[in-house]
């Protein structure tokens, strides 16, 4: 499946909505186990790409993920921004050669490793990426796939980033990063693979 750049764009846009509409909630998963400002980062980060994404007429698919990198970079604040600006960064990079979706997820993974040395398991934002990159590997995303990988974070004890701080008070909570990543892969699969 490719990623044209109307549906990169109504993606992300969909992405902010999720975002906003669960804003509190990712606080508060974030204040059991980090800061608790996961929600408030996100919905500043995310309202810039839409703002930065409204002004282009003609949407191209490397041009929308660069947009959305340097909104997310620039506005986001927290461990999440660099990150999340890296994986669309890494994005935009690879629409040049192709815009397949499943090379676009992956290079977007590699790009979130590279930046913040986590792998799976980390109890990270990883822990979401990475299933659904084989996921859509044998081109099986599906809601259900998203909610698994999410849910699975639970049980585990954060290694990386600030929940790493309170050790096994991590173990039972979700990590509020891999929930977030649950929504950008919902709205993908809402805007580009439905
Ligand atoms: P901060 O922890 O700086 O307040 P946020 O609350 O916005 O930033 O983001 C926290 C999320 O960032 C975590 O839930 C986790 O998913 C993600 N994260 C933190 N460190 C890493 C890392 N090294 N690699 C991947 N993801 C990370
Ligand atoms: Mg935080
Ligand atoms: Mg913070």
């Amino acid at each position: 499946m490719e990623l044209t750049g109307d549906k990169a764009k109504a993606w992300l846009l969909n992405f902010e909505a999720k975002i906003q509409e669960h804003k509190a909630y990712l606080s508060d998963l974030d204040q059991a186990i980090g800061d608790g400002d996961h929600g408030s980062n996100m919905a500043r980060g995310t309202e810039a790409v839409k703002v930065n994404l409204e002004k282009i007429a003609e949407p191209e698919t490397a041009e929308v993920l660069k947009q959305a990198a340097m909104a997310l970079i620039s506005k986001v604040g927290g461990a999440s921004g660099p990150l999340y600006g890296s994986a669309f960064m890494q994005m935009a990079k690879t629409a040049k050669e192709t815009t397949d979706i499943h090379e676009l997820i992956e290079a977007g993974l590699e790009g979130i490793k590279h930046r913040g040395k986590a792998d799976v398991g980390d109890k990270t934002m990883v822990d979401t990426w990475a299933p659904v990159v084989e996921a859509l590997a044998k081109d099986a995303l599906t809601n259900e796939a998203i909610t698994q990988a999410v849910d699975a974070t639970k049980p585990l004890k954060a290694k990386k980033g600030r929940a790493s701080y309170v050790g096994e008070r991590s173990i039972g909570a979700l990590d509020p990063g891999a929930v977030s990543s649950g929504y950008l892969f919902t709205a993908l699969v809402e805007e580009v693979l439905q």
